[in-house]
């Protein structure tokens, strides 16, 4: 072994450990100790320094959306700020994915998570930030989503000494369709991890206040699309055509009664025919008709069993009407449905309280909306949750996937403190339970 092999082999375990955390293990908190961190992350987060911060990365993001693992420009945007931080971080996952850590590289490990990609639409809201990039444009959230998670890197770089563990930040592409989570897990994002937290910007809870809930909180998803193929001719001359607009008509009918007539009324379910494409004159049957949607259901078993019936009732609905039908699954991976940790969901509340105030934590129903998020839940336990941005001072905001959609970037702070302070006590009340389980065990001894 030459001598520059030894000298990185020496390196590597220190490029783990940050510099300022090469400190003693601090002797456990108080109570008091511990609800004051969630105040004190968002007293910073608020501080000029911080919210310009964020707000300038958002608005550096929004300007040059990037669709679907192709967010080259925005990983390499979170690569140079991590750089700037010192902190490592593992590059490419999921083609443009970024894992970064903070702390002192043993457990517990902690994610926290953002979504990088934008949409595939034109943005109508005339300001100076503008999507620059026809086609495209951040109307999720997710620029601030990635703009939050380098803010909470900011806020725990500050804290150093109280991180005896992990804190894993996940930036992962592809949310929207792609299953970008999916992929990250396979290239190893939850190495080690033994919680993860998620969250969502949202127009319909107010500013400074939070929305989730226990157990299952999004649907499982899938997406199918048909072609339904019969013998095109003159619209006046139907007995020499075999038509599939009226098959079409009738697949699209009979996929309603899997909701009405097979599902269980109180299991929410949803299938939409959201595509149809057929035709293109007044006066001429064609050849064939396409059609797309979704489905949606709360169990893996559910979608399993959906997907199985869409499929038969658009085979056999078309060839009542002598036409034939080909199916296919494979446009949009499937997502599970989204799951929050029970015990996941007293830690955040416990932290949302000490943070917000009890009245700022709002319950909700579960939607038959879908994240990809809902792979790491599968896999490890996890929680979602929203974050308000509704501010009536800024006039009707519309909703997600919008192209009038605006972000309150007053939101970002309470976004950033909530990463910040949920990683942060997982560790020290994880820490603090490992501790007294080693002394309890001594005791035994
Ligand atoms: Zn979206
Ligand atoms: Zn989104």
């Amino acid at each position: 072994m030459d001598f520059s092999k030894w000298v990185l082999l020496l390196l590597i375990p220190c490029l783990f450990i940050p510099r300022s955390c090469l400190c003693s293990s601090k002797p456990g908190l108080t109570p008091e100790e511990l609800a004051r961190i969630p105040v004190e992350f968002l007293n910073l987060a608020q501080k000029p320094e911080i919210v310009d911060y964020m707000v300038g990365i958002r608005r550096r993001i929004h300007e040059y959306p990037e669709l679907g693992f192709e967010e080259f420009e925005t990983s390499k945007l979170v690569r140079s700020e991590l750089d700037r931080m010192g902190i490592q971080y593992k590059h490419p996952l999921a083609v443009t994915g970024v894992v970064g850590y903070i702390g002192t590289g043993k457990p517990p490990f902690v994610a926290i998570r953002a979504d990088m990609d934008a949409l595939e639409m034109e943005e109508s809201v005339e300001w100076e930030h503008k999507s620059k990039v026809p086609g495209k444009m951040h109307a999720c959230g997710h620029d601030g989503h990635v703009a939050m998670l380098l803010g909470a890197a900011k806020l725990l770089q500050g804290r150093l000494d109280e991180l005896q563990g992990t804190v894993v930040l996940v930036f992962q592409p592809a949310e929207e369709g792609g299953g970008g989570a999916k992929k990250m897990i396979d290239d190893g994002a939850l190495e080690n991890v033994d919680a993860i937290f998620g969250l969502h910007l949202s127009v319909k809870f107010p500013i400074g206040a939070v929305a989730t809930r226990p157990g299952p909180i999004l649907a499982a998803c899938g997406f199918f699309e048909a072609v339904i193929s019969g013998k095109g001719g003159h619209a006046a001359i139907p007995q020499h055509t075999i038509d599939p607009v009226v098959a079409a008509s009738n697949v699209i009918i009979s996929l309603q009664h899997l909701i009405s007539r097979e599902a269980d009324p109180l299991d929410s379910q949803v299938v939409t025919v959201a595509k149809i494409e057929g035709g293109g004159a007044f006066n001429v049957i064609p050849d064939s008709v396409t059609i797309g949607g979704t489905f949606r259901v709360f169990s893996m078993d559910g979608l399993i069993q959906l997907k199985q019936r869409i499929e038969e009732v658009i085979m056999r609905q078309a060839s009542v009407q002598r036409c034939n039908a080909t199916v296919s699954f494979s446009v949009k991976p499937f997502y599970p449905p989204t799951a929050n940790d029970k015990a996941l969901h007293e830690h955040f509340k416990n932290i949302a309280r000490d943070m917000l105030g009890p009245d700022k934590i709002l319950g909700m129903e579960p939607l038959m909306g879908s994240e990809d998020f809902s792979f790491y839940t599968e896999v490890i336990p996890g929680y979602f949750y929203y974050v308000g941005m509704k501010d009536e001072s800024l006039g009707k905001m519309e909703s997600g996937h919008s192209p009038h959609y605006r972000l309150n970037e007053d939101s970002l702070s309470y976004g950033a403190a909530l990463h910040a302070s949920l990683a942060t006590r997982y560790i020290l009340e994880n820490q603090q339970k490992s501790d007294a389980a080693k002394e309890s065990s001594h005791d035994e001894l």
